[in-house]
């Protein structure tokens, strides 16, 4: 993306924040930091290109890959480079295949409805305005009913259907397995880009994860990346970030990032660290922070990606069209199902030299069969899915003992389908191999595959096991200005007005900080009680309890007392019953109080 005219910092001026990385994750928190009026930078590492750059060339596309060795462990170990993550202004979307479904509401509560996995802290209603927002800002093509969800209406009229995506239709009919057109971020019309120019539609070339050359696919580089320029946000290309300084009370104050082989630091009041999420748990395993939970590199997940290939009489020529361009979600609860949640179904697209790679792999063919095969090209289609993984203990991001060029440790993922895995892809290759005998292929074979990187930085609601509460808490209070203020008023109320801080403004801000603690508390317990107006009172002596003990204004008290009390109460209650439990609770706490009144974890000059 043009870069040239975009506003820039000195490295010594605090900017207002530093987002590191320019993915999907970092780009529209960029644009709206920047429209909020803020100063802001995004760190990214690596290069900035403009669409006519990519070329449909999978060799130069490479250079759009993450390439830096990803060690990988367990019984299904994962394919990394071409297979799940990119680099550059845009990250991943530079190099994604843009299929682009909404979640189902019953993924987002899956322990709920099915007692396994976990139930998202964000419900499907919470989410579907922002699903409108983005879909209509970003330009998704797709079907003008959709037979799952048929209030949902797209902004742009399907992408053609390519040659497999036609196999798929009529396999699935045959079945009686309904199919419609693919949700797909790319513009099947040209779209004038809120705040930039227009993008002109999709000429259904079929090299998407090359780089989109016409800038018809989405990616952060064409949407959100331009309109946080304009807003006023730099963005610094080819600048790896490998540390962040720190003052004596652990406060952010500088971003170090290496480029041209130089160490800079950039100095910044917050953070907002959007890596991908190898990089991200990465980073924080090798500085030591925000990981009080010991959740940082846990949970990693991959989608089951099984894929089916079978040879037509007719071509094919699956390097043509836009590749994933039909769905399916009958599969997402299949009747028959041996296992838990479920899976989408989407025709494949696929270019020669992938193809190879991928025969070669999966299907062990190598010399002259390998050539015999890989002449059929023009005669083979695909079919695959993305299936949903649980996270399992065994499954996590750790660093290895060996060192990479960046002077970090190289990141090692322990990654093995679990037997809800194993039952769902079994069942998706079964189901797929009836479609494609169903659609005419011959030589019909399953190629076992997972793809994409997920998890490793959860989020969640129940602040033992999730990261984001605990440390957002933490963070807040510890890194931000916001915080700082907090902590002063407490320890010295007087002092704080003194030096300018408007104490007033500081209570308001703790009650509502407090207030807003309680609504995440009240969103942890709806899954499990019924939701009413007197849903909290049952919790209230407990949680009296906890900060007495734990020590008023006390995070990590807070933390301690709320296990200990747990812990004592699970462990008293099947012998004496929850009434005693309680009892026998508060007890211990009125003389546990004798010897400390100010709690287990008091913080200093509290007056
Ligand atoms: C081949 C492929 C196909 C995909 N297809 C689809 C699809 O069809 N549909 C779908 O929904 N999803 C798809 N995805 C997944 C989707 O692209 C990702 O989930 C999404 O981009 C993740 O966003 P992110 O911001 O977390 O990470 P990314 O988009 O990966 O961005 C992270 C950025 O951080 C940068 N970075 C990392 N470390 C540092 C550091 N230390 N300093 C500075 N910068 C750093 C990286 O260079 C990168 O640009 C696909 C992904 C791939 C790779
Ligand atoms: S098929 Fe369409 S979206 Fe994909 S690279 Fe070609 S023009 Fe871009």
């Amino acid at each position: 993306m043009n870069l040239d005219t975009m506003k820039r910092y000195g490295t010594h001026e605090i900017v207002d924040a530093v987002v590191i990385g320019t993915g999907a994750g970092g780009s529209p928190l960029l644009a709206e930091l920047a429209g909020a009026g803020l100063r802001v930078v995004a760190l990214e590492a690596g290069r900035n290109r403009t669409p006519n750059n990519f070329t449909a060339d999978e060799i130069v596309a490479a250079e759009i890959y993450w390439l830096g060795e990803r060690l990988s462990a367990g019984e299904t170990p994962e394919a990394f480079g071409a297979n799940n993550s990119g680099t550059g202004v845009g990250g991943s979307t530079l190099h994604w295949g843009a299929y682009a479904p909404r979640a189902d509401p019953r993924d987002l509560r899956l322990r709920s409805d099915q007692g396994v996995g976990e139930d998202w802290p964000v419900s499907h209603d919470e989410l579907l305005p922002y699903y409108r927002r983005v879909e209509a800002f970003i330009g998704v093509s797709g079907p003008a009913s959709y037979p799952w969800d048929p209030a949902r209406r797209y902004p742009l009229p399907p992408v053609p259907l390519n040659a497999p995506a036609q196999m798929m239709q009529a396999g699935c009919a045959a079945l009686g397995v309904r199919t419609c057109e693919a949700p797909i971020a790319a513009v099947s019309r040209d779209f004038l880009q809120s705040g930039s120019s227009t993008r002109p539609a999709c000429i259904n070339c079929g090299y998407c994860h090359q780089g989109c050359r016409t800038g018809a696919k989405t990616s952060m580089a064409v949407t959100y990346l331009p309109q946080a320029v304009a807003a006023g946000a730099e963005i610094r290309p080819e600048c790896f970030v490998h540390d962040l300084e720190r003052d004596a009370g652990g406060r952010i104050t500088a971003v170090v990032y290496r480029s041209g082989g130089v160490d800079h630091r950039q100095k910044c009041a917050a953070v907002f660290l959007c890596a991908g999420a190898i990089e991200t748990p990465r980073l924080l395993l090798h500085l030591g922070l925000a990981n009080s939970s010991g959740q940082v590199g846990r949970n990693y997940m991959a989608h089951v990606a099984t894929q089916v290939w079978g040879t037509f009489e007719q071509e094919m020529r699956p390097n043509k069209g836009f590749p994933a361009s039909l769905i399916t979600e009958d599969m997402l609860r299949a009747a028959d199902a041996d296992f838990s949640a479920g899976y989408l179904v989407q025709s494949l697209g696929i270019v020669p030299v992938t193809w190879a790679a991928q025969v070669t792999r999966g299907r062990g063919l190598w010399g002259q069969p390998l050539v015999d095969y890989i002449q059929k090209f023009n005669h083979v289609a695909g079919i695959g899915i993305n299936g949903e993984c649980l996270p399992q203990p065994g499954n996590y991001l750790e660093l290895s003992d060996e060192i990479d060029d960046t002077g970090m440790r190289k990141p090692r993922v322990n990654f093995s389908y679990g037997p809800n895995e194993q039952a769902m892809s079994r069942h998706a290759a079964k189901f797929m191999t009836a479609a494609w005998e169903q659609a005419g292929a011959s030589d019909i074979w399953t190629f076992e595959r997972s793809a994409h990187t997920i998890g490793t930085c959860r989020m969640g609601n129940d602040p033992d096991r999730a990261v984001a509460a605990f440390a957002g808490t933490f963070a807040l209070l510890r890194l931000t200005d916001l915080g700082l203020f907090i902590r002063t008023v407490t320890q010295n109320r007087d002092m704080a007005g003194c030096v300018g801080i408007s104490t007033r403004r500081v209570d308001v801000a703790a009650f509502a900080l407090g207030g807003g603690l309680a609504g995440l508390g009240g969103l942890a317990l709806s899954p499990i009680y019924n939701v009413n107006p007197t849903m909290g009172t049952g919790f209230i002596i407990d949680s009296f309890m906890v900060v007495v003990l734990g020590g008023v204004g006390s995070l990590f008290g807070t933390a301690l007392a709320a296990l200990g009390i747990g812990l004592v109460d699970v462990g008293i209650e099947p012998f004496y019953g929850a009434v005693a439990a309680k009892v026998i609770v508060l007890l211990l706490i009125v003389l546990l109080i004798q010897w400390r009144p100010e709690g287990l974890v008091a913080p200093k000059g509290r007056r």
